[in-house]
């Protein structure tokens, strides 16, 4: 049984289109299937027409209003009872067509199938940021991303599971997936231009989506403060000493000024300093409050996944 769900926000033009597509897809491959749609709060007809194609095979979900694409994507795993599920968006930008060799991949043995995309032709100037934000996470964080895979992907049970075990709120689901592993394959599609309705992404919302993956996978930028002020401490302590020796042979020439600079240099730096250490306890508690597991176990020898360690102490992600 394959659960496919899709979030969708103001999408009603798309949904009928993208319905048909996937159920003829599902009759060729014929094996039993369900289709989640989540609603995010849409304010056009989306809701009508997910009432329209409601039925025994397609159910529907819709929020009081609009939570975000990451909270869509986890109702839609919890209420998914599929051996696998592929999420994939509700504008048609991620082709019906593949799932069947996503479905083929998952058989050959891969927990995790994601359809990547293409991003050769697309414009340099969507290019280019999206490439500055992965190198900056990737040098940042303990998770390794790639640009052009996103949420489009099939995931098996065991990884459905290990990823609703993740009690945390702010969600960053590229991550997230990475975070809990298994064994993965990558299928490559083409970009395609939206159908229809626009995308609810723009520059100041990918920035803070970047920032929300940035700091949901490490608290490193809050130890920049640490190390800032411990090489500005350092450097005062030098130029203190320096002026010091300095006025110890060749006497004061400007009066008052070592007294001045050596105290806003001290005090600034050890400020900086004292900050950084605070970062590092808030950076602690940032991480524990997660709650993350210790571990995802693949298989064990009763073959079964399991999530272990949630109440020990951890200090890393
Ligand atoms: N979406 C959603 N909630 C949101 C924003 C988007 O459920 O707050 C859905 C949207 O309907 C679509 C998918 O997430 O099915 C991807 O959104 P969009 O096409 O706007 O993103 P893009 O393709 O530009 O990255
Ligand atoms: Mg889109």
């Amino acid at each position: 049984m394959i659960s496919i769900v899709v979030p969708v926000l103001n999408e009603a033009e798309n949904i009928p289109a993208l319905h048909t597509e996937i159920v003829s897809v599902m009759k060729v491959l014929g094996r039993p299937y369900e289709v989640i749609f989540i609603d995010d709060g849409s304010t056009d007809g989306t809701l009508t027409e997910l009432r329209e194609i409601a039925g025994p095979k397609i159910s529907y979900l819709s929020f009081s209003r609009n939570f975000g694409k990451e909270a869509a994507i986890i109702a839609g795993l919890e209420k998914a009872s599929g051996d696998a599920v592929i999420i994939m968006d509700g504008d048609m930008q991620h082709p019906p067509s593949l799932i069947a060799e996503l479905i083929e991949q998952y058989e050959a043995g891969f927990d995790q199938v994601v359809a990547k995309r293409n991003k050769a032709k697309e414009p340099l100037s969507r290019r280019l940021p999206s490439k500055l934000f992965y190198q900056l996470m990737n040098f940042t964080s303990t998770v390794h991303l790639e640009d052009g895979e996103g949420d489009f992907r099939l995931i098996s049970r065991k990884v459905v599971e290990a990823i609703l075990t993740l009690s945390e709120n702010n969600r960053f689901s590229k991550g997230i997936f990475e975070w809990v592993g298994f064994n993965k394959t990558v299928i490559e599609f083409d970009h395609i231009e939206r159908e229809s309705g626009s995308s609810t992404f723009n520059p100041l919302k990918l920035l803070d989506y970047a920032i929300d993956g940035i700091s949901a996978f490490n608290h490193r930028p809050l130890r920049v403060c640490f190390y800032l002020g411990l090489v500005v401490l350092m450097a005062s302590l030098a130029y203190i000493l320096y002026m010091f020796v300095n006025i110890a042979v060749h006497g004061v020439e400007v009066p008052g000024y070592f007294t001045i600079i050596a105290s806003l240099l001290l005090l600034g730096s050890i400020q900086l300093f004292s900050l950084g250490i605070i970062g590092e306890y808030v950076g602690r508690i940032y991480i524990e409050t997660k709650n993350r597991p210790k571990y995802i176990v693949r298989e064990s020898s009763g073959n079964e996944t399991k999530q272990g360690g949630r109440h020990e102490k951890q200090y890393h992600q």
